[in-house]
């Protein structure tokens, strides 16, 4: 018995810009996203804000375990620690000595980027989303 509605389903993502049609499978028994970003049209990268341009669920979607995606497809995963780790790193290590304006670096705030990341990390929950291309 799934926890999520559209565990295992074909999802059909609809973007509000360029109109780009896109299946993604849902592999795992997770909520679906609620935008993915366009890899067509040039608004990919404002589709990450939610109010500038999320892309929509538009069609019904079919449950299917036994799919098998095609390489090169976009599949939703669940998000687990090892990844939710990983990018915490990424980010830690991007935001080092980045000052954000009126606050101070992570570098004044912890040891290592390691430090920042494990922080980071405690918040992480499982059953969460990810996109991953095959
Ligand atoms: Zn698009």
């Amino acid at each position: 018995m799934s926890k999520h509605k559209h565990a295992y389903h074909i999802v059909i993502f609809k973007c509000i810009t360029c109109d780009g049609i896109e299946s993604i499978w849902n592999s795992a028994d997770v909520e679906l996203p609620i935008g993915i970003p366009c890899r067509v049209c040039q608004s990919m990268k404002r589709q990450i804000n939610p109010k500038a341009g999320m892309l929509e669920f538009t069609g019904k979607a079919i449950p299917n375990v036994e799919y098998i995606p095609k390489r090169g497809e976009r599949v939703i995963v669940e998000y687990n620690p090892e990844m939710s780790l990983l990018y915490n790193k990424i980010k830690a290590g991007v935001m080092w000595n980045y000052k954000p304006q009126g606050r101070e670096p992570l570098s004044s705030n912890f040891k290592s980027p390691y430090d920042a990341a494990m922080e980071m990390q405690k918040i992480y929950k499982p059953g969460k989303p990810f996109i991953i291309t095959l």
